[in-house]
């Protein structure tokens, strides 16, 4: 008789799993964070909190690019070797891995906000 060992039949990449776990949060800020004057969809932040990392994002010079994945975003800053993973409910750095809010997650709450403002502009 042979063993079978407690292998799961599939195990996630690291990005896969940190997104399996976000997906699997409640979103229950669904009617959004206010943000000078504007209702921002932001999972797990405050509306100080988003104030603050928005704001680190600026002074930073932090940018998105397109993954090709939509709602999905690398973010990163001029002169910076790191690049992260970011979705409106997940990022891949060391804040974001803890399911902690970061500037990364907040800067793409904010673009998809935009982003969908601009799709509904008649
Ligand atoms: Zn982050």
């Amino acid at each position: 008789m042979s063993r079978s060992p407690q292998v799961p039949a599939r195990v996630p990449n690291v990005l896969e799993a940190i997104f399996l776990d976000a997906s699997g949060r409640k979103e229950t800020e669904a009617a959004g964070v206010l943000w000078r004057g504007h209702r921002i969809p932001a999972p797990g932040f405050s509306a100080e909190t988003l104030e603050r990392l928005i704001e680190r994002g600026f002074d930073e010079g932090v940018y998105l690019a397109s993954t090709g994945c939509p709602g999905t975003f690398h973010v990163t800053r001029p002169g910076s070797s790191s690049m992260h993973t970011a979705s409106r409910s997940a990022c891949s750095c060391p804040a974001g891995r803890l399911g902690k809010p970061c500037k990364h997650r907040a800067l793409v709450c904010l673009a998809l906000t935009v982003i969908d403002l601009r799709l509904r502009k008649p």
